[in-house]
């Protein structure tokens, strides 16, 4: 039965959208899960009413969160992704012949259970051998780890719910503990239209923690405002002086060498919030 969904994104703002078909609606353990056929994006995931990824526009966020820092770091060997049950960044790192081994570690086996059977394009890769999948508290996982990635990406829903404690200090602490001496991360931290302080706490908490701090964009058209920031915290690599040797032809559709540069470029009001 068709109707019109819309995502409250602000109390007073939104994105409406035709849904097709519902394909699984359920309360799980840990949040609200639906999947369903949009006319405009595909087979989308909604987390507790949030778009969590679409078979349309996933490419841009997926590839964002894997390539900058497997780029940036010269030799990375063993990744974690800290939540990322749709299994996106997943199949992002398996482009990079020398990731020995990357375990997702995600709090919900229903989300990647539902993806695999519904979002085949982004899931297909979470049987891979080099692909490690445990369902667990990604903070416990974390405060478990040391000296165990090059390479962390917190590919998390918002700081509500199950992931609240993923945007602490605390957190960020936990992953260079267990991060090795040169390793870096990545964290999806929202948009700057509608979440300043979550940027700007995020961003002072890094650089609290590591001496290389960096925050870079893309546009994601059905995230809030369209306009998604990530944060990158790194023990030493950094991301604006990547060896152009480390760059390969992959294939990608949304990532290229340039765009690993311009991304960082921020406009003004964005800037701001990382003074
Ligand atoms: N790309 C999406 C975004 O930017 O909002 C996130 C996609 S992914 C589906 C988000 C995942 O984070 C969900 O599958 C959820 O179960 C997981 N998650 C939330 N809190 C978590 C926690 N504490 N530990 C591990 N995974 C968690």
């Amino acid at each position: 039965m068709e109707f019109w969904y819309t995502e409250k994104q602000t109390k007073d703002f939104g994105i409406t959208m035709r849904v097709k078909k519902t394909y699984h609606s359920e309360k799980t353990d840990f949040q609200q899960l639906d999947m369903v056929e949009t006319a405009e994006f595909g087979n989308m995931l909604l987390l507790d009413g949030m778009v969590m990824t679409t078979e349309k526009d996933e490419f841009v966020y997926h590839e964002m969160v894997a390539h900058v820092p497997l780029h940036t770091h010269p030799n990375p060997k063993h990744v974690l992704v800290v939540g990322g049950g749709d299994g996106g960044v997943i199949r992002e790192i398996l482009k990079h012949p020398e990731v020995e081994k990357a375990t997702l570690v995600d709090i919900d086996g229903k989300v990647i259970e539902y993806s695999k059977k519904y979002l085949p394009s982004i899931a297909g890769k979470l049987e891979d051998p080099r692909v490690e999948v445990k369902v667990g508290d990604g903070f416990m996982h974390i405060a478990q780890s040391e000296n165990a990635y090059d390479v962390i990406m917190v590919d998390s829903t918002e700081p509500v719910g199950p992931a609240v404690n993923l945007f602490t200090k605390g957190f960020y602490e936990g992953i260079s503990k267990a991060l090795k001496e040169d390793g870096l991360f990545v964290a999806q931290t929202d948009n700057p239209w509608f979440h300043q302080d979550l940027i700007k706490n995020a961003y002072r908490d890094v650089k609290e923690t590591f001496p290389v701090t960096r925050l870079y964009t893309a546009n994601i058209p059905t995230y809030p405002s369209g306009l998604w920031t990530f944060t990158m915290g790194s023990k030493k690599h950094d991301p604006l002086e990547t060896p152009k040797e480390r760059f390969t032809d992959m294939e990608t559709k949304y990532y290229t060498p340039e765009i690993h540069f311009a991304s960082f470029v921020l406009p003004k009001f964005v800037k701001d919030l990382t003074e």
